[in-house]
């Protein structure tokens, strides 16, 4: 089997002490990948070769079409590359059906080459016959980029957007599913990215704390943009705030899904329920996983809703029949059961463990599971869950469903199910959050409004123009003429 390495400097090179790691499988624990363990010598070169790519200026300064045309050859490899990708992500997350992962990254690809050739870097003001100024619009320098375990392919929101502006950057996948970042990092190379200008530096040491508390505090990085727990952000934070760089930070969620009695479609409004907290088995990061039923709607809402969970077909993320796989590590499994079994005053319709016999005992299951009459204050509502499992609370009036809607510490996502366009306006600008939809829920054809979380979710954007600014420096040129014009 060739040696486990780590891309830096345009080089496959296995960590400096030659340290390796295991991803094994979460269904069954076969052998999935073996990687680099690096450490924090490892995350040095790594930041090195971005730096040294940044500061040679050839790609910052090679035109915006030259970077975008490499943009959308990596789009195009990554679509011929599909099957097997999302054979990988699948066995490494656990859940099937990643291919649409692999799609939406290769979109995200031609969307950023894209707007990066449609803007302007920069503008002329003149309100002197004197003087001009110039705002000039310029790549921030190296970015660290440190990713979550749920949704690899979604590192090219980050990644894409830096490369497109011409920034450098270097990568810490999560530690579990290494494999998609690296493979992006291949395509990248071989659609004639120059070396030094994506590094991926893989590591398991303290869970990836080693070599990402290393990025976020090298005073060679200028900017740090990071995926992860509300916790492990903060951390983020205090390292950045060492050299003063600038943070982006893409935090979890707890969020709401408010449904009122005047709902115009009830049964898009149950599959949206349901589809909201099952995809990527609860684990992902806008997961509806907080259903606040109107008292009037509560009882034929759930007689709709519960059928749905006696669906679930739990089983191999490989195989096409399976609906829900494992969960991504017994750590996760026993943090949900956990808070589940905290939630005392819940009734529990459906599900509440884990399969302990039979095939499906040797993977991290959990079953999907629904809780009625949740307790707004109570762990569960509070925390964020991260696994297959919907608290359903009730409300009386409008006032009292944002009251419990805004009650968290986090402010990424919610929904609101109203016929009424005043109240769901109403609702909308009440939520304390980044993301509200109406009438749905993670709708995916608008994913291009920017994302980001609020409060203990987060700080910046992602996604979008907005989230492509976030790589760029604002200069201000300002020109006394000699002879006024
Ligand atoms: P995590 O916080 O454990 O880890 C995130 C990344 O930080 C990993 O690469 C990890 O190795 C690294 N890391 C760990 N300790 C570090 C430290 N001290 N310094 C620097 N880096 C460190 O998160 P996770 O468990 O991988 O991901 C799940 C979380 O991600 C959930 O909370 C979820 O809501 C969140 N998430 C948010 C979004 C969003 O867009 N808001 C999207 C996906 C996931």
């Amino acid at each position: 089997m060739a040696e486990p390495t780590m891309l830096i400097d345009g080089q496959w090179v296995p960590a400096v002490d030659g340290d390796t790691y295991d991803r094994l499988s979460p269904f069954d624990g076969h052998l999935v990948s073996t990687y680099a363990n690096g450490d924090s010598e490892d995350a040095r070169r790594g930041i090195a070769a971005a730096r040294a790519a940044f500061d040679a200026g050839d790609w910052r300064r090679a035109p915006v079409q030259e970077r975008a045309a490499v943009l959308r050859a990596a789009a195009a490899r990554l679509r011929a590359e599909r099957d097997r990708l999302a054979r990988l992500l699948a066995e490494e997350i656990g859940q099937p059906r990643q291919a649409g992962a692999v799609e939406e990254a290769a979109k995200a690809l031609e969307y950023y080459a894209w707007v990066a050739c449609d803007r302007r870097d920069q503008a002329v003001t003149e309100q002197r016959s004197d003087a001009v100024g110039i705002i000039s619009r310029e790549p921030i320098g190296v970015v660290g980029v440190l990713s979550a375990w749920n949704a690899p392919m979604s590192v090219v929101h980050k990644t894409a957007p830096a490369l497109a502006v011409g920034c450098t950057v270097v990568v810490k996948p999560a530690h579990m599913t290494a494999g998609g970042v690296l493979e992006l990092g291949r395509i990248l190379q071989e659609a004639g990215l120059p070396d030094g200008v994506f590094n991926v530096v893989t590591s398991e040491r303290a869970n990836g704390a080693v070599v990402g508390h290393e990025i976020a505090a090298s005073e060679l990085v200028d900017m740090v943009t990071f995926t992860g727990s509300t916790a492990t952000g903060r951390k983020v934070m205090a390292a950045a705030a060492t050299t003063g760089k600038k943070v982006v930070l893409e935090l979890g969620g707890q969020s709401p899904n408010v449904v009122f009695p005047d709902v115009p479609d009830l049964d898009a409004a149950v599959k949206a329920a349901f589809d909201g907290v099952m995809s990527l088995g609860g684990q992902a990061c806008k997961a509806g996983s907080r259903l606040l039923l109107h008292r009037d709607i509560h009882d034929e809402f759930l007689a709709r809703l519960a059928p749905k969970f006696g669906e679930v077909r739990l089983g191999d993320p490989l195989e096409p029949t399976t609906t829900l796989g494992p969960l991504v590590s017994r750590e996760q499994r026993d943090r949900v059961h956990g808070l589940v079994r905290s939630a005392t005053d819940a009734k529990v319709l459906i599900g509440g463990s884990y399969p302990t016999e039979g095939p499906l005992a040797r993977g991290w299951f959990y079953e999907p599971t629904l809780l009625d009459d949740v307790s707004p204050d109570s762990p569960i509502a509070q925390t964020e869950v991260f696994g297959p499992v919907l608290s359903v609370l009730r409300f009386d009036d409008d006032s009292q469903a944002v009251e419990i809607a805004n009650g968290t510490q986090y402010g990424l996502a919610g929904a609101v199910w109203t016929a009424d366009i005043d109240r769901a306006l109403s609702f909308a600008k009440r939520l304390r959050s980044g993301t509200v939809w109406v009438n749905t829920y993670r709708e995916s054809g608008l994913r291009y409004l920017p994302s980001g979380g609020w409060d203990a979710s987060g700080i910046g954007l992602e996604r979008s123009r907005e989230g492509l600014e976030e790589f760029l420096l604002t200069k201000s040129i300002h020109i006394k003429l000699r002879r006024p014009s």
